[in-house]
Protein backbone atom coordinates (compact mmCIF):
# COMPACT_ATOMS: atom_id res chain seq x y z
CA UNK A 1 0.00 0.00 0.00
CA UNK A 2 1.06 3.66 -0.99
CA UNK A 3 1.40 5.63 2.53
CA UNK A 4 0.37 9.20 2.10
CA UNK A 5 3.25 11.30 2.20
CA UNK A 6 1.60 14.18 4.68
CA UNK A 7 0.53 11.88 7.47
CA UNK A 8 2.51 9.00 6.99
CA UNK A 9 0.26 6.41 8.23
CA UNK A 10 -2.57 6.46 6.36
CA UNK A 11 -3.13 4.75 2.54
CA UNK A 12 -2.75 7.30 0.31
CA UNK A 13 -5.89 7.75 -2.25
CA UNK A 14 -4.99 10.61 -4.32
CA UNK A 15 -2.03 11.76 -6.59
CA UNK A 16 -1.51 15.62 -6.51
CA UNK A 17 0.10 16.27 -9.47
CA UNK A 18 1.27 19.82 -9.06
CA UNK A 19 2.89 18.78 -4.96
CA UNK A 20 4.11 15.42 -6.38
CA UNK A 21 2.65 14.13 -3.27
CA UNK A 22 0.25 11.37 -2.25
CA UNK A 23 -2.65 11.66 -0.06
CA UNK A 24 -5.02 10.14 2.01
CA UNK A 25 -8.69 10.77 2.13
CA UNK A 26 -8.55 12.86 5.70
CA UNK A 27 -5.22 15.22 3.96
CA UNK A 28 -6.40 15.52 0.85
CA UNK A 29 -9.56 17.00 2.60
CA UNK A 30 -7.60 19.11 4.73
CA UNK A 31 -5.36 20.27 2.00
CA UNK A 32 -8.37 21.45 -0.12
CA UNK A 33 -10.24 23.16 3.11
CA UNK A 34 -7.13 24.79 3.83
CA UNK A 35 -6.15 26.52 0.13
CA UNK A 36 -9.89 27.71 -0.01
CA UNK A 37 -10.08 29.60 3.35
CA UNK A 38 -6.25 30.73 3.01
CA UNK A 39 -7.59 32.53 -0.86
CA UNK A 40 -11.07 33.36 1.53
CA UNK A 41 -8.48 34.89 4.07
CA UNK A 42 -6.15 36.85 1.67
CA UNK A 43 -8.59 38.76 -0.14
CA UNK A 44 -10.47 39.00 2.73
CA UNK A 45 -13.86 37.25 0.30
CA UNK A 46 -16.10 36.34 3.21
CA UNK A 47 -16.10 36.85 6.82
CA UNK A 48 -18.79 34.90 8.65
CA UNK A 49 -21.33 37.68 9.41
CA UNK A 50 -21.68 38.22 5.49
CA UNK A 51 -25.39 37.05 3.69
CA UNK A 52 -24.12 35.34 0.92
CA UNK A 53 -26.00 34.25 -2.48
CA UNK A 54 -24.32 31.27 -3.90
CA UNK A 55 -25.23 30.09 -7.72
CA UNK A 56 -25.50 26.59 -7.78
CA UNK A 57 -25.49 24.86 -11.29
CA UNK A 58 -26.40 21.64 -9.66
CA UNK A 59 -22.34 20.76 -10.89
CA UNK A 60 -19.63 19.46 -8.63
CA UNK A 61 -17.84 22.76 -8.21
CA UNK A 62 -21.06 24.53 -6.69
CA UNK A 63 -21.92 21.45 -4.32
CA UNK A 64 -17.83 22.03 -3.27
CA UNK A 65 -18.11 25.49 -2.48
CA UNK A 66 -21.15 25.38 -0.45
CA UNK A 67 -20.45 22.58 1.82
CA UNK A 68 -17.24 24.65 2.73
CA UNK A 69 -18.96 27.54 2.88
CA UNK A 70 -21.48 26.17 5.05
CA UNK A 71 -18.76 25.93 7.62
CA UNK A 72 -17.87 29.50 7.38
CA UNK A 73 -20.86 31.62 7.56
CA UNK A 74 -24.31 30.37 9.07
CA UNK A 75 -26.12 28.43 6.79
CA UNK A 76 -29.04 30.75 7.97
CA UNK A 77 -27.73 33.36 6.15
CA UNK A 78 -26.64 31.30 2.70
CA UNK A 79 -29.17 31.08 -0.03
CA UNK A 80 -28.25 29.07 -3.46
CA UNK A 81 -29.69 30.50 -6.72
CA UNK A 82 -30.32 27.31 -9.30
CA UNK A 83 -30.84 29.05 -12.44
CA UNK A 84 -32.85 27.79 -15.37
CA UNK A 85 -31.17 28.57 -18.39
CA UNK A 86 -33.79 27.23 -20.45
CA UNK A 87 -31.19 25.04 -22.64
CA UNK A 88 -33.32 22.06 -24.23
CA UNK A 89 -31.76 18.58 -23.36
CA UNK A 90 -29.48 20.59 -20.41
CA UNK A 91 -31.54 21.69 -17.71
CA UNK A 92 -32.98 19.10 -15.85
CA UNK A 93 -35.16 19.56 -12.93
CA UNK A 94 -34.50 16.02 -11.35
CA UNK A 95 -30.93 18.08 -10.69
CA UNK A 96 -33.30 21.00 -8.87
CA UNK A 97 -34.59 18.43 -6.61
CA UNK A 98 -31.51 16.97 -5.74
CA UNK A 99 -29.56 20.35 -5.82
CA UNK A 100 -32.36 21.14 -2.92
CA UNK A 101 -31.74 18.10 -0.54
CA UNK A 102 -28.07 18.73 -0.75
CA UNK A 103 -29.00 21.77 0.78
CA UNK A 104 -31.48 21.00 3.20
CA UNK A 105 -29.24 18.74 4.46
CA UNK A 106 -26.36 21.26 4.97
CA UNK A 107 -29.35 23.91 6.01
CA UNK A 108 -29.32 25.87 3.36
CA UNK A 109 -32.36 27.50 1.70
CA UNK A 110 -32.24 27.04 -2.11
CA UNK A 111 -34.57 28.94 -5.13
CA UNK A 112 -35.04 28.08 -8.53
CA UNK A 113 -35.51 30.55 -11.13
CA UNK A 114 -36.16 30.50 -14.87
CA UNK A 115 -34.04 33.15 -16.83
CA UNK A 116 -36.76 33.08 -19.28
CA UNK A 117 -39.41 34.08 -16.63
CA UNK A 118 -37.04 37.22 -15.01
CA UNK A 119 -35.21 38.66 -18.37
CA UNK A 120 -38.14 37.52 -20.89
CA UNK A 121 -35.46 35.28 -22.46
CA UNK A 122 -34.24 31.58 -22.34
CA UNK A 123 -30.95 30.88 -23.89
CA UNK A 124 -32.48 28.89 -26.76
CA UNK A 125 -35.46 31.67 -27.39
CA UNK A 126 -32.51 33.85 -27.53
CA UNK A 127 -30.71 32.60 -29.68
CA UNK A 128 -33.16 31.33 -32.11
CA UNK A 129 -33.63 34.77 -32.82
CA UNK A 130 -30.17 36.01 -32.53
CA UNK A 131 -29.38 33.58 -35.24
CA UNK A 132 -31.40 35.26 -37.26
CA UNK A 133 -30.36 38.41 -36.49
CA UNK A 134 -27.18 37.75 -37.59
CA UNK A 135 -28.38 36.42 -40.74
CA UNK A 136 -30.11 39.03 -41.82
CA UNK A 137 -27.91 41.91 -41.02
CA UNK A 138 -25.13 39.62 -42.20
CA UNK A 139 -23.18 39.74 -38.76
CA UNK A 140 -21.31 36.97 -36.94
CA UNK A 141 -23.61 35.46 -34.01
CA UNK A 142 -22.94 35.74 -30.87
CA UNK A 143 -22.05 32.63 -28.67
CA UNK A 144 -25.11 31.41 -26.58
CA UNK A 145 -21.87 31.41 -23.48
CA UNK A 146 -22.56 35.48 -24.32
CA UNK A 147 -25.82 35.76 -23.72
CA UNK A 148 -26.10 33.29 -21.12
CA UNK A 149 -22.99 34.55 -18.55
CA UNK A 150 -24.64 38.33 -19.00
CA UNK A 151 -27.83 36.80 -17.81
CA UNK A 152 -26.72 34.71 -15.10
CA UNK A 153 -24.82 37.04 -13.81
CA UNK A 154 -27.24 40.22 -13.92
CA UNK A 155 -30.02 37.05 -12.34
CA UNK A 156 -27.65 36.49 -9.39
CA UNK A 157 -26.78 40.27 -8.54
CA UNK A 158 -31.05 41.09 -8.85
CA UNK A 159 -31.59 37.97 -6.21
CA UNK A 160 -28.61 38.69 -4.19
CA UNK A 161 -29.77 42.35 -3.98
CA UNK A 162 -33.66 41.52 -3.01
CA UNK A 163 -32.39 39.09 -0.79
CA UNK A 164 -30.14 41.96 0.94
CA UNK A 165 -27.39 39.91 0.64
CA UNK A 166 -23.28 41.45 0.39
CA UNK A 167 -22.12 38.47 -1.53
CA UNK A 168 -22.56 36.73 -4.47
CA UNK A 169 -20.62 33.34 -4.77
CA UNK A 170 -19.41 31.18 -7.52
CA UNK A 171 -17.87 27.96 -7.49
CA UNK A 172 -15.46 28.67 -10.23
CA UNK A 173 -12.43 27.10 -10.18
CA UNK A 174 -8.68 27.43 -10.95
CA UNK A 175 -9.07 26.40 -14.32
CA UNK A 176 -12.47 28.48 -14.91
CA UNK A 177 -10.15 31.78 -13.33
CA UNK A 178 -6.87 31.11 -15.56
CA UNK A 179 -8.74 30.30 -18.67
CA UNK A 180 -10.71 33.83 -17.64
CA UNK A 181 -7.75 35.81 -17.29
CA UNK A 182 -6.32 34.07 -20.55
CA UNK A 183 -8.80 35.26 -22.84
CA UNK A 184 -9.42 39.02 -21.57
CA UNK A 185 -5.36 39.25 -22.39
CA UNK A 186 -5.78 38.00 -25.37
CA UNK A 187 -8.67 40.05 -26.12
CA UNK A 188 -6.47 43.30 -24.50
CA UNK A 189 -9.43 43.97 -22.21
CA UNK A 190 -7.27 45.44 -18.97
CA UNK A 191 -10.85 47.32 -17.61
CA UNK A 192 -12.11 43.08 -17.20
CA UNK A 193 -8.69 41.80 -16.31
CA UNK A 194 -8.47 44.21 -13.45
CA UNK A 195 -11.76 43.52 -12.33
CA UNK A 196 -11.35 39.92 -12.36
CA UNK A 197 -8.83 40.46 -9.32
CA UNK A 198 -10.27 39.44 -5.85
CA UNK A 199 -9.23 42.55 -4.51
CA UNK A 200 -11.29 44.77 -7.18
CA UNK A 201 -14.09 47.23 -6.31
CA UNK A 202 -18.05 47.20 -7.58
CA UNK A 203 -17.73 50.39 -8.93
CA UNK A 204 -21.85 50.35 -8.48
CA UNK A 205 -23.79 50.69 -5.61
CA UNK A 206 -26.28 48.13 -7.64
CA UNK A 207 -23.75 45.45 -8.16
CA UNK A 208 -23.12 43.19 -5.47
CA UNK A 209 -19.55 42.13 -4.55
CA UNK A 210 -18.99 38.57 -6.91
CA UNK A 211 -16.27 36.36 -4.89
CA UNK A 212 -14.84 32.66 -5.92
CA UNK A 213 -13.66 30.93 -3.04
CA UNK A 214 -12.69 27.70 -5.79
CA UNK A 215 -10.29 29.76 -8.09
CA UNK A 216 -7.05 28.24 -6.44
CA UNK A 217 -8.11 24.60 -6.81
CA UNK A 218 -7.90 22.65 -9.94
CA UNK A 219 -10.89 21.15 -11.80
CA UNK A 220 -9.76 17.93 -11.28
CA UNK A 221 -9.37 18.15 -7.42
CA UNK A 222 -12.55 20.16 -7.09
CA UNK A 223 -14.26 16.52 -8.35
CA UNK A 224 -12.49 14.10 -6.02
CA UNK A 225 -13.52 16.28 -3.43
CA UNK A 226 -17.34 16.33 -4.62
CA UNK A 227 -16.78 12.68 -4.97
CA UNK A 228 -15.81 11.93 -1.48
CA UNK A 229 -18.99 14.24 -0.16
CA UNK A 230 -21.06 11.59 -1.84
CA UNK A 231 -21.57 13.84 -5.32
CA UNK A 232 -22.69 11.18 -7.95
CA UNK A 233 -24.27 13.25 -10.76
CA UNK A 234 -24.12 12.86 -14.46
CA UNK A 235 -22.92 16.12 -15.45
CA UNK A 236 -23.27 17.05 -18.89
CA UNK A 237 -21.73 19.58 -21.13
CA UNK A 238 -23.39 22.15 -22.58
CA UNK A 239 -24.81 21.39 -25.94
CA UNK A 240 -23.87 24.69 -26.76
CA UNK A 241 -20.41 24.37 -26.55
CA UNK A 242 -20.53 20.79 -28.13
CA UNK A 243 -21.65 22.35 -31.38
CA UNK A 244 -20.01 25.27 -30.95
CA UNK A 245 -16.80 25.40 -29.45
CA UNK A 246 -15.80 28.84 -27.88
CA UNK A 247 -12.35 30.89 -27.47
CA UNK A 248 -12.56 29.36 -24.04
CA UNK A 249 -12.68 25.78 -24.75
CA UNK A 250 -9.50 26.69 -27.06
CA UNK A 251 -7.59 27.79 -24.31
CA UNK A 252 -8.69 25.31 -21.88
CA UNK A 253 -7.27 22.53 -24.32
CA UNK A 254 -4.10 23.81 -24.78
CA UNK A 255 -3.56 25.12 -20.98
CA UNK A 256 -4.52 21.13 -20.41
CA UNK A 257 -1.64 20.44 -22.06
CA UNK A 258 1.13 22.87 -20.70
CA UNK A 259 -0.28 21.55 -17.31
CA UNK A 260 0.61 17.89 -18.63
CA UNK A 261 3.85 19.19 -19.01
CA UNK A 262 4.52 21.90 -16.57
CA UNK A 263 2.27 20.29 -13.33
CA UNK A 264 1.28 23.09 -11.45
CA UNK A 265 1.38 25.67 -14.11
CA UNK A 266 -1.63 27.54 -13.88
CA UNK A 267 -1.20 27.68 -9.88
CA UNK A 268 2.15 29.16 -10.70
CA UNK A 269 -0.46 31.81 -13.32
CA UNK A 270 -2.76 32.56 -10.38
CA UNK A 271 0.16 33.60 -8.31
CA UNK A 272 1.46 35.74 -11.08
CA UNK A 273 -1.29 37.39 -12.34
CA UNK A 274 -2.78 38.36 -9.15
CA UNK A 275 0.86 39.87 -8.23
CA UNK A 276 0.98 41.72 -11.38
CA UNK A 277 -2.99 42.72 -11.70
CA UNK A 278 -3.18 44.06 -8.04
CA UNK A 279 -0.85 47.15 -9.58
CA UNK A 280 -3.38 47.81 -11.79
CA UNK A 281 -6.76 48.07 -10.07
CA UNK A 282 -8.69 50.58 -11.07
CA UNK A 283 -8.48 53.01 -7.73
CA UNK A 284 -10.47 55.53 -6.71
CA UNK A 285 -13.67 53.74 -7.39
CA UNK A 286 -15.12 55.12 -10.76
CA UNK A 287 -18.93 55.87 -10.45
CA UNK A 288 -20.68 53.55 -13.96
CA UNK A 289 -23.11 54.59 -16.03
CA UNK A 290 -26.26 53.70 -15.73
CA UNK A 291 -28.08 52.03 -18.63
CA UNK A 292 -30.81 54.19 -20.11
CA UNK A 293 -33.36 51.04 -20.70
CA UNK A 294 -33.12 48.95 -17.89
CA UNK A 295 -31.37 50.70 -15.40
CA UNK A 296 -28.75 48.62 -14.32
CA UNK A 297 -25.29 50.03 -14.45
CA UNK A 298 -22.69 49.24 -17.61
CA UNK A 299 -19.44 49.84 -18.56
CA UNK A 300 -17.59 53.00 -19.13
CA UNK A 301 -18.76 54.70 -22.14
CA UNK A 302 -21.70 52.41 -22.76
CA UNK A 303 -25.04 54.06 -22.73
CA UNK A 304 -26.95 50.79 -23.02
CA UNK A 305 -25.55 47.74 -21.47
CA UNK A 306 -24.68 44.85 -23.69
CA UNK A 307 -27.65 42.86 -22.01
CA UNK A 308 -30.08 45.56 -23.59
CA UNK A 309 -27.95 45.89 -26.49
CA UNK A 310 -28.39 42.29 -27.81
CA UNK A 311 -31.99 42.23 -26.58
CA UNK A 312 -32.80 44.85 -28.78
CA UNK A 313 -31.20 43.47 -31.94
CA UNK A 314 -33.64 40.37 -31.55
CA UNK A 315 -36.44 42.87 -31.21
CA UNK A 316 -35.88 43.67 -34.70
CA UNK A 317 -36.70 40.32 -35.68
CA UNK A 318 -39.30 39.80 -32.99
CA UNK A 319 -41.12 43.09 -34.58
CA UNK A 320 -41.34 41.04 -37.75
CA UNK A 321 -42.34 37.98 -36.68
CA UNK A 322 -45.54 39.89 -34.68
ZN1 LIG B 1 -2.52 11.58 5.34
ZN1 LIG C 1 -29.75 47.67 -19.90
Amino acid sequence: MVICSVCGKNQAIFFQKHSGRRLCRECFINDIRYRVKEQISRYSMISSGDRVVVGVSGGKDSYVVLHILSEIVNPNNIIGVMIDEGIAGYTREDMYIAVRKFCSDIGVDCIYVSMEKILGFSVDRFMKFYLEYAKENNVYSISACTYCGIARRRILNMYARELKANKVVTGHNLDDEIQTYIINIIRGDVMRLAQLHPLSETHSDKLVKRVKPLRSIYEYESTYYAYLLGYTFQEYECPYIVTRPTLRTKVRDVLIELEKLYPGVQLKLLEFLDNTIANILVKPRIALPTCKICGEPTSPNRSICKFCELVEDIKKILHKLY
